[in-house]
């Protein structure tokens, strides 16, 4: 689980492919990263996101065959569509960045504008 899942859930997908893009990620590498950036996110949540992702396209996987105790884990990197996927989130995120920082209008509005620069309807005349 992670806080508020259903909003945040694009965030961390975009913060994989973000990693996915850059090299490769396994599942607890990611689940450690997301941490050091505040999401508290389970194995039981990250791995069906990683697999769902895989399974859309935008990541593709190996089995790490010399992995310690015998274990394999499964590493993950970016593919093509995931790349303009992370170009695509990364406008959209800049856009949203602008506008979502912005000062609540209401507080805003006391001044006799809102943030889209038009006066207050009910201004004193
Ligand atoms: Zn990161």
């Amino acid at each position: 689980m992670i806080e508020f899942q259903d909003l945040l859930g694009g965030f961390v997908r975009i913060h994989i492919l973000h990693h996915a893009v850059e090299g490769e990620v396994y599942g607890q590498w990611m689940i450690d990263e997301l941490a050091r950036h505040g999401y508290r996110i389970s194995p039981g949540t990250l791995y069906p996101m990683l697999q769902a992702m895989e399974k859309r396209g935008y990541l593709t996987s190996r089995q790490d065959s010399d992995g310690r105790l015998g274990r394999r884990r499964k590493i993950y990197t970016a593919t093509t569509l995931g790349r303009e996927g992370l170009a695509t989130a990364r406008e959209r995120l800049r856009e949203l960045t602008g506008e979502v920082s912005h000062k609540s209008p209401t507080i805003e509005s006391e001044t006799g504008e809102n943030v889209h620069g038009t006066q207050n309807r009910h201004r004193s005349s």
